[in-house]
């Protein structure tokens, strides 16, 4: 369908905030954001400030190729993070979107051989979604637009090149 749901940077603001509040409300006090780039570098820098964590790591995770286009399983890119010490603490796995669920089990399988305990937190998640993330900010269905992805890249313009 054409119906999307659109975040912007300012509906994001106060997503974080909202989804943050939630987490401390739990209870849960993770030592290490780690975030699955690109889409969750975004909701890890805010909710580390918001909740007051300083460590944060990411995992490269490529799946959509394109609008419900994907590859056939997420696959993490190297490097994993095999280096980082995962022992005894607590993780908050963040993502925008929770869609087929596939990539947020990908990095929870990934955690629960080498943390002490491990919760997820996103944006948006969608019914079908194979994991049920412990913190969600709002449940759609629809394809959603992030204002970081909703455009394209940015492009050199031409006859701004000036000589060095
Ligand atoms: P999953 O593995 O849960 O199917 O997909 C997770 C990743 O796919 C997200 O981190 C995001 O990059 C991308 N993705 C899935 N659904 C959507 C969507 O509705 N809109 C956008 N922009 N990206 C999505």
């Amino acid at each position: 369908s054409a119906v999307r749901e659109n975040l912007t940077y300012e509906g994001f603001g106060s997503a974080v905030r909202e989804l943050a509040q939630t987490i401390a409300d739990d209870g849960y006090e993770p030592d290490i954001v780690l975030s699955i780039a690109r889409g969750g570098v975004f909701v890890a820098g805010g909710l580390a400030y918001a909740l007051d964590v300083k460590n944060i790591h990411l995992v490269n995770v490529e799946f959509y190729t394109g609008v419900g286009t994907t590859l056939e399983m997420p696959v993490m890119l190297a490097p994993a993070p095999d280096a980082i010490d995962f022992s005894n603490k607590k993780v908050l796995i963040t993502d925008d979107v929770a869609d087929t669920g596939k990539t947020l089990k990908l990095v929870h399988d990934f955690c629960l051989d080498h943390v002490a305990e491990v919760r997820s937190a996103v944006i948006y998640e969608k019914s079908h979604s194979l994991v049920k993330c412990e913190y969600v900010w709002k449940r759609t269905d629809e394809w959603i637009n992030f204002p970081w992805s909703v455009q394209k890249p940015v492009v050199r313009r031409s006859g701004q090149v000036l000589d060095a």
